[in-house]
């Protein structure tokens, strides 16, 4: 951009001779975005803790113990179980925990996850049509079965 000095005859001259732009409204027009960004930078860092932690829970399946995720956003990429040292499995944070000796639950889980159900948002189906609610993912084997042929076109695919 050229100096306001040279492009208008004042200071205070906001048309300028060259281009015939209004200066004044394009600096103004900066500024404003260049205050939207620095607000935009200091929301991210205040909520950045709670977007990592809403993001995953860490989950071993051979100890039946979870997690949240610590926050180092996608700096890592394997999280070994601190109990069997297996990379344990990343869920999503809707994911809720069977009691430790609760096999049958967790059995279901294992399964949920291997079809491609990793505790997802998974849109509800009914009357055959897509809604926009969430579905409740099953906690028993005979519910999860029937779930994942309600929503297999939602599974992840492997
Ligand atoms: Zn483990």
């Amino acid at each position: 951009m050229v100096s306001l000095k040279y492009e208008t005859d004042s200071p205070i001259e906001c048309i300028s001779k060259i281009t015939g732009d209004n200066l004044c409204e394009s600096i103004s027009n900066l500024k404003t975005l260049i205050y939207a960004d620095i607000v935009i930078i200091i929301l991210l860092i205040i909520f950045r803790n709670k977007i990592s932690k809403m993001g995953y829970k860490k989950v071993c399946l051979e100890c039946k113990i979870s997690f949240n995720r610590d926050i180092d956003l996608g700096s890592e990429l394997s999280y070994p179980c601190p109990e069997c040292g297996k990379p344990m499995t990343l869920l999503s944070h809707r994911f809720r925990a069977p009691k430790k000796n609760d096999k049958k639950a967790w059995e279901t889980v294992k399964f949920l996850i291997e079809n491609g159900f990793p505790f997802q948002h998974i849109y509800k189906i009914e009357d055959g049509k897509l809604t926009n609610e969430y579905a409740e993912f099953p906690n028993s084997m005979k519910e999860a079965e029937e779930f994942i042929e309600i929503y297999k076109d939602q599974a992840y695919k492997k």
